[in-house]
């Protein structure tokens, strides 16, 4: 078999390249080693229920007529009409730092504004000049490493300030420990303060069908259950990829929406990166019974939390840290329509080789999950009022879950902390999309996908 553009990955990443090329050309062919499609952000069933492996809410919110918005330039180069999606914006979210200051923020940015007006009016005059440098700000010029937390403190000098603003936009797309790169940090800024945050009105399952379907209209091909072992090559030249099964299909392009690292894996070859460490995640959602009043939540979607004295972004040396993370109540959207159950999900941060320490354990492996989720629980309370009598369902994945169902190496959801930003690993048909390429959450890795292709490879054929 032989096909013009092979791409490996069916993540959000390799779905939005794929149904972007197929608009063009129909012969495209999407490898997906799993079973389903979506990656990072899929699904599964428990008591003839579908849980959420991510979607808290998806950054990037625009509104229609704001025509250069990521999100409305995304589904122009899809060609999906915004109705599609159903979008419902987000209540409200909140920075909450325990016992010492909280912000509240919406899809309006002037409630961030006033917030930072009143609870830190000696900051304010910084906080509106760094908002004109962020405005004026390039991010995609390829520039070294700039500490954002240094351009932060030199605007605000405040500290907690900083702290707060770097809390949610780390959580949200930081590979790297104890400080952001200021291109990723305008990124996000702008992705999470200036845009804001929505759902689409079904599940993430229906994002992904609706992804399927206009590619299957298009006349693209997909297979699931599809695991590339090896990438053929010759001279920096690909020439196919060898499946798992042992089949061969040739291409004259590949798109690898996998990694980084992954990548090189299955080309055979050292990659040449700089190894520096990937940073963890554990992820517990909690079912809730309807009823369950949240006393201290009232309707935010999300809470970003620190509780301990310094908020500290970095792998920890146990399992977890439950000191900081995010609370997402993903009911919480403006015309949801009413769901039979509620459910918190908490995010904080893991160690993956204390995981993977244990892993061939079962017993201690799952004491330790149910230890994780028991402890972030205590947490979750004391942020939102109690409700641990009200669980009906709980289950933690933790970063080797991650790594198992997705490949990423370390279970690192923000993959590698070097990115490859204009998608060239050094191969002259091989280019690399998705999360290694630096653009991160749904939005920003279905851009990545559909950039790449309009940059690297449609110019070509
Ligand atoms: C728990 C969690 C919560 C999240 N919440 C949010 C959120 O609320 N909002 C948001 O915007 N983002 C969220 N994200 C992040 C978002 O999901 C990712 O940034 C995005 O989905 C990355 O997409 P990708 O295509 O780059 O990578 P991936 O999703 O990792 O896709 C790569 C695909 O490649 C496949 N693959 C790997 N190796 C092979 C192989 N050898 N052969 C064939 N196929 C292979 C994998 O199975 C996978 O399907 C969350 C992620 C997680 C884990």
């Amino acid at each position: 078999m032989h096909v013009p553009l092979l791409i490996i990955g069916g993540g959000l990443s390799g779905l939005a390249a794929a149904l972007r090329f197929a608009r063009f050309i129909p012969d495209v062919l999407l490898l997906e080693q799993h079973s389903r499609v979506g990656g990072l952000n899929s699904y599964y069933y428990r008591n003839s229920r579908l849980f959420e492996t991510g979607l808290h809410a998806i950054t990037n919110f625009a509104h229609p007529k704001d025509k250069h918005a990521p999100l409305n330039r995304l589904l122009r180069q899809l060609k999906i009409k915004r109705s599609e999606l159903e979008i419902h914006q987000q209540n409200h979210s909140e920075i909450r730092f325990i016992d010492q200051e909280s912000l509240s923020f919406s899809n309006d940015f002037s409630l961030l504004q006033s917030e930072i007006q009143t609870k830190f009016p000696d900051c304010s005059h910084g906080f509106i000049a760094l908002l004109q440098y962020i405005e004026s700000y390039d991010p995609f010029i390829p520039l070294p490493f700039i500490s954002a937390k240094q351009v932060l403190n030199n605007y605000l000098k405040n500290d907690l300030l900083t702290d707060m603003l770097l809390c949610p936009l780390m959580y949200y797309g930081s590979a790297i420990e104890r400080d952001m790169d200021f291109s990723q940090f305008v990124i996000m800024f702008r992705a999470i303060f200036l845009e804001g945050m929505f759902r689409p009105g079904g599940t993430i399952k229906d994002l992904l069908d609706l992804l399927l379907k206009h590619y299957a209209t298009h006349g693209g091909s997909i297979r699931k259950n599809a695991s590339v072992k090896r990438i053929l090559h010759t001279n920096k030249t690909i020439q196919g990829v060898t499946l798992a099964s042992g089949e061969e299909i040739t291409c004259d392009y590949i798109l690898s929406t996998i990694g980084s690292e992954e990548t090189f894996t299955l080309l055979d070859e050292p990659s040449g990166i700089q190894k520096l460490p990937r940073l963890g995640f554990i992820e517990t959602i909690f079912e809730i019974e309807k009823s369950t009043p949240l006393e201290h939540a009232h309707d935010s979607t999300i809470i970003f939390f620190n509780s301990a004295e310094k908020f500290s972004y970095q792998q920890p040396e146990s399992l977890f840290d439950c000191n900081s993370g995010v609370i997402c109540m993903p009911q919480n959207f403006y015309g949801l329509p009413q769901l039979p159950f509620k459910e918190i999900r908490t995010t904080h941060l893991a160690n993956y080789d204390e995981w993977h320490l244990i892993h061939n354990d079962p017993f201690t492996y799952n004491k330790a999950k149910e230890h994780t989720a028991h402890s972030s629980l205590l947490i979750a309370e004391k942020i939102l009022g109690n409700f641990a009598q009200n669980v009906v369902y709980c289950d933690t994945f933790t970063p080797l879950t991650i790594e198992r169902y997705t490949g990423k190496k370390k279970g690192s959801i923000y993959g590698n902390p070097i990115k490859i930003k204009d998608g060239n690993i050094g191969y002259n048909n091989l280019f690399l999309a998705g999360t290694d390429q630096g653009f991160l959450g749904i939005v920003g890795s279905m851009l990545s996908g559909v950039s790449i292709v309009n940059q690297h490879i449609l110019p070509r054929l």
